[in-house]
């Protein structure tokens, strides 16, 4: 018996009248709006003002993200600038890239944070962005903000992100959890 394909209907399927079926009137239709678009966009810039919405990346960073946006991890920190981190590998675990890389120190003298980070290390070649580094830590010692890292390269070897950076990065808004935290304040307080 012949297989009969039945094939799935989409509420917004387009329905297409004579005009459209002809195609040549909207394929000029088309190209009359791109080529409008960048005339629009090439007489701006050739009288010195900014038309299109490219942002020249590296040399200029938009700062209008959107409002969670998640483009850069950073390492929080205690009060004292260590980091929050306690090196337990479990954002290491969760991701699903497998571009994070910790080396756990240990101090027995520090009763109350014994384990740290030697090394936090974060691939952006690999990084997907996806967030999951940040859900899974226990510390709220990982998070991601707007920004975005300095990412352009044509060496792989140099899109390693290191604790230097990640610990080094700008304050951001956050109302609920203030940071970098006030010098004096608790621990707790700070988070
Ligand atoms: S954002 Fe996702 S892919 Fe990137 S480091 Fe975190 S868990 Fe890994
Ligand atoms: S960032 Fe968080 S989850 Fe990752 S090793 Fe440090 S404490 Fe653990």
């Amino acid at each position: 018996m012949a297989r009969v394909d039945r094939r799935r209907r989409f509420w917004n399927e387009p329905t297409l009248g004579w005009w459209e079926r002809m195609y040549i009137f909207e394929i000029v239709r088309g190209l009359s709006v791109t080529g409008g678009v960048f005339m629009r966009n090439l007489w701006r810039w050739m009288t010195g003002r900014k038309g299109a919405l490219t942002t020249y990346y590296p040399e200029e960073r938009r700062a209008d993200f959107a409002r969670f946006n998640r483009g850069k991890h950073v390492l929080t920190q205690r009060p004292d600038g260590s980091p929050q981190c306690v090196a337990c590998n479990m954002c290491a675990t969760i991701c699903p890239a497998r571009c994070i890389e910790i080396e756990a120190a240990f101090d027995p003298a520090d009763a109350a944070h014994p384990r740290s980070p030697a090394r936090f290390e974060i691939d952006y070649s690999r990084c997907i962005f996806c967030g999951m580094c940040v859900e899974a830590c226990p510390e709220d010692a990982i998070r991601m903000v707007q920004d975005v890292p300095d990412l352009p390269s044509t060496d792989r070897s140099r899109m390693w992100l290191d604790m230097d950076e990640l610990l080094n990065w700008r304050p951001q808004r956050d109302v609920a959890k203030p940071y970098p935290p006030k010098p004096g304040a608790s621990a707790r307080g700070a988070r």
